[in-house]
């Protein structure tokens, strides 16, 4: 179950917009924390999905936190 809550999350999809032609597209958490570039389909951009505040990051480590924590809760 908890594995499934992270991968759930990971695999969500998040808009975003293209910096040099601003074309809308869905990019994965997964991609964001993993820092992988994108090409934009409208102008091909390469755009390097990178987390400036770290908040993907940090999301992903609460939900991993969380996880420990059900966890320990199950097994105790
Ligand atoms: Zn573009």
């Amino acid at each position: 179950m908890g594995e499934s809550l992270a991968t759930q999350f990971l695999s969500a999809d998040l808009e975003t917009a293209c910096p040099a032609c601003g074309y809308l597209m869905w990019v994965r958490y997964s991609e964001i924390v993993a820092q992988t570039a994108v090409t934009c389909p409208c102008c091909y951009t390469q755009i390097w999905l990178v987390d400036e505040t770290g908040s993907a990051q940090n999301a992903g480590d609460i939900v991993q936190q969380q996880i420990a924590q059900a966890l320990k809760g199950i097994f105790r």
